[in-house]
């Protein structure tokens, strides 16, 4: 088939799999959970709010919370969108935890707005305590021009991105620029980048023609303005705080089971994205090995999944941890990860493209449901006491 020989040629040997590795549209055996070939489905996606729902709710939100949320422009999409965060609390502990860096993986964002307007208004110890001990920095809908297009790629062309980094004139366009079509969306007409491999462990990297096209192994280059405006996030809260203590990423995956089940998963959980720079395999990313904390990101982890473990036997139970030994340092996850952040990713089932809005209210809980096991575990200093060996018995994704 056209399809998957394009697909193949796109995307190389990379495993096609699950969000943060491939874009599950692409991936042919994905499309075989709808019933009925793609063309035949419209999933419907009206429950999730767009670029100018989020501004209005935002704002709003700013308004009735009498200062607890205070919320910026951090930057603009290449097309030009706010790029906001949200920050509530006043504690010495930053946690930044960021939603939509694939435009079609909407849950993220609906579960950080409920979790703001909750913890901006709600005056319950426990709520008290979030604002006193931390300080959250939620950066929803970080890839505007996706969310509008409803796909994983920003909406930028390679020509672009040489105007605005004139020394790349005779490189070739990154591995991860989008230029394929498909059943779903156009990059042919109309391109982008997967700017969830434009990160770079060096924060002040600036893009050397010598570094392209790179690989999803390497680092990225910050040509992205999206990838810009986080990376800048980042770097104001390593300001103001001496480092960012978590950094939480939500994304959507396909459709799997926990292995060794009939059980569908409901959310993966990851806190590791590159070897460690301890090992053989992470030597070369040994000047990071003081800061790199393994060992946190993997009880963060914990956090998380004991926080769903503990809703009485429901689909919140069904978690498993996503795929391990993978090598992204092009990653938010990744890049921030090696800067010394403990990094858990989220990956709840579906994207909108094959699944709609299907099991909203169910997906956006869940996400909570970790996100708050997280933060409850951070503000108490109980994430200390978690044992990370702990992280390996969460059950592996069937794949
Ligand atoms: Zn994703």
């Amino acid at each position: 088939m056209m399809r998957k020989k394009k697909v193949a040629a796109v995307f190389g040997s990379v495993l096609l799999s699950a969000s943060i590795l491939t874009p599950a549209a692409a991936a042919p055996g994905n499309g075989n959970y709808a019933p009925g070939t793609p063309s035949e489905q419209h999933y419907s996606i009206s429950g999730f709010i767009d670029h100018k729902e989020l501004s209005k709710k935002l704002q709003q939100m700013e308004r009735s919370s009498n200062g607890k949320v205070d919320v910026n422009v951090a930057g603009h999409s290449n097309q030009g969108r706010e790029i906001y965060t949200a920050r509530v609390g006043t504690g010495d502990k930053v946690v930044l935890i960021q939603s939509e860096i694939h435009g079609n993986e909407k849950t993220g964002t609906a579960a950080l707005l409920k979790m703001l307007k909750q913890i901006g208004s709600n005056n319950s110890p426990e709520f008290r305590k979030l604002r006193e001990e931390l300080t959250i920095v939620a950066m929803p809908m970080i890839n505007p021009d996706a969310t509008e297009l409803n796909r994983r790629g920003t909406d930028m062309s390679w020509s672009e991105v040489v105007d605005d980094f004139p020394q790349l004139e005779d490189a070739s366009p990154s591995w991860n620029y989008y230029t394929y079509t498909n059943e779903y969306w156009d990059y042919a007409s109309n391109p982008g980048f997967d700017m969830n491999r434009d990160f770079n462990p060096n924060l002040d990297y600036t893009p050397q023609p010598e570094d392209l096209p790179g690989s999803s192994a390497e680092p990225g280059w910050y040509i992205t303005p999206e990838a810009q405006t986080v990376r800048d996030v980042y770097k104001g809260l390593q300001d103001e705080f001496g480092e960012v203590n978590t950094f939480i990423d939500l994304h959507h995956q396909g459709q799997y089971m926990i292995e060794g089940t009939n059980d569908e998963v409901t959310l993966s959980l990851s806190g590791v994205f590159v070897p460690h720079p301890d090992s053989e395999a992470g030597e070369k990313y040994s000047k990071y090995a003081d800061s790199y904390n393994e060992e946190f990101s993997k009880q963060l982890s914990v956090a998380a999944y004991e926080a769903l473990q503990s809703i009485g036997n429901s689909p919140y139970n069904n978690i498993s941890l996503y795929q391990q030994n993978l090598d992204l340092p092009g990653t938010a996850l990744g890049s921030f990860a090696l800067n010394g952040s403990g990094t858990v990713l989220f990956e709840v089932t579906g994207q909108t493209q094959s699944f709609g809005q299907k099991k909203k209210g169910q997906l956006v809980k869940a996400v909570q449901t970790g996100v708050y096991g997280i933060l409850n575990s951070l503000a108490n200093d109980e994430v200390d006491e978690i044992n990370p060996d702990n992280y390996d018995d969460i059950p592996l994704t069937e794949r």
